[in-house]
């Protein structure tokens, strides 16, 4: 009742189908001199799914297919800067944002460490702030002329007010910027491939991970092809981004995503654990807020002084029933009714014993050492 393995096993854990895949590639051997056809296939794949897109550009990892973005569209516009929104993996383009600002206190953790990105980076990434169209207006102001990129999710936890990423694409369209729509995580989470198909708001690139191979190694750059051809003026290569299992992984995934329509599915169960939620604190008098897409939902103890208290304490009562759980679940197309229907049982008890403790019948929930670390922030 968690993450499934950080977001990627949208059909569950050890899919068959996948998974039998994948053991025949193995097995015929995973790793060659020259390119896999599933490579090819995942790539028309991909782009008949997102009528806008001609072409892909394959990864691992979802930091990485995003700086591959970013370098597409620098060199595709042969500008610098890069204005975004919430949180993009690890590299130095990203972090680099922190340097003199302290943004990411935002966008990821309190006290993100950026020893080791070099100084020199500074003010090449901008943050905006989510929702705030002048936000952005002003970084692209304030740097005319430069912005290679946008960089953004099409939304996370809080919904794209009226306008906002209508406002967005103009705004890149207008000012000669490659839109940048990361769909790592919310990709075919609602829709059977981008969330942007939902909003019908065309980024220029697309990147995908997390659920493309359900738990393969696999993530994607998808775009359109007169930006894409900024590949060919740079160098982006690496020894494994050719390695078949993640492109059998993906074909397969796709294919059961499918034949499932697990966009509907998923939606669905996440939607009866926003309620159980709901109904938990309810019942019980605890204040909380949820997230928005069902799929990968989470929630917000409104107590914030104590919300990482309440967190531990959760995934600690829930362990000892052999639950992983807390305030994050992503949904699988393997989630069962009968899970759901003990979980929600558990959850109200653990509301129970959390409101006494708010009232303050009783002390603190967990010990001082098991306290959860805070989470992303991500402002999106
Ligand atoms: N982008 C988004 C929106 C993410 O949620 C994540 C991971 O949580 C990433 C990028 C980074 O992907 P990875 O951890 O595969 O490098």
């Amino acid at each position: 009742m968690s993450i499934m393995g950080i977001g990627p096993n949208i059909l569950g854990y050890a899919n068959e189908t996948v998974d039998r895949k994948v053991i025949e590639a193995i097995q015929m051997g995973n790793m060659s001199t020259f390119n896999c056809p599933e490579e090819v296939e995942l790539a028309e794949k991909l782009v008949s799914m997102h009528h806008w897109a001609d072409m892909a550009k394959f990864a691992k990892s979802g930091g990485e297919a995003n700086s591959i973005a970013v370098r597409i569209a620098r060199a595709a516009t042969g500008k610098d800067k890069v204005a975004f929104c919430g949180y993009h993996g690890w590299h130095d383009w990203y972090l680099s944002s922190d340097i003199g600002t302290g943004t990411l206190k935002e966008h990821l953790f309190e006290d993100t460490g950026i020893a080791g990105v070099p100084k020199a980076l500074a003010g090449t990434s901008i943050s905006f702030v989510w929702n705030d169209l002048d936000s952005l207006k002003a970084v692209i102001d304030n740097h005319k002329g430069e912005v290679a990129a946008v960089k953004m999710e099409v939304t996370r936890n809080i919904l794209p007010a009226e306008g906002f990423l209508e406002g967005v694409r103009d705004l890149c369209t207008n000012n000669g910027i490659v839109l940048i729509f990361d769909e790592c995580t919310s990709g075919f989470r609602e829709t059977f491939g981008g969330l942007h198909l939902k909003y019908g708001i065309n980024p220029d690139l697309a990147v995908f991970g997390k659920a493309l191979g359900n738990g393969h190694a696999v993530t994607a750059v998808v775009g359109r092809k007169d930006v894409m051809e900024g590949c060919n003026s740079t160098f982006l290569s690496s020894t494994f981004w050719s390695e078949r299992t993640g492109f059998v992984a993906g074909l397969a995934t796709l294919k059961e995503m499918e034949r499932l329509k697990s966009w509907d599915v998923i939606t669905a169960i996440g939607e009866k654990v926003q309620t159980i939620w709901e109904r938990a604190a309810d019942s019980t008098g605890v204040s909380i807020t949820t997230g928005v897409i069902p799929a990968i939902s989470t929630f917000g103890f409104t107590n914030s002084e104590r919300s990482s208290e309440y967190r531990s304490y959760m995934t600690k009562e829930l362990l000892k029933h052999n639950i992983v759980g807390g305030n994050l679940f992503f949904a699988s197309t393997a989630h069962a009714d009968v899970s759901l229907k003990e979980y929600e049982g558990l959850v109200t008890e653990i509301f129970r014993t959390i409101k006494k403790r708010e009232l303050g019948d009783i002390g603190q929930l967990v010990d001082d050492k098991e306290f959860a670390g805070t989470t992303f922030r991500r402002l999106n």
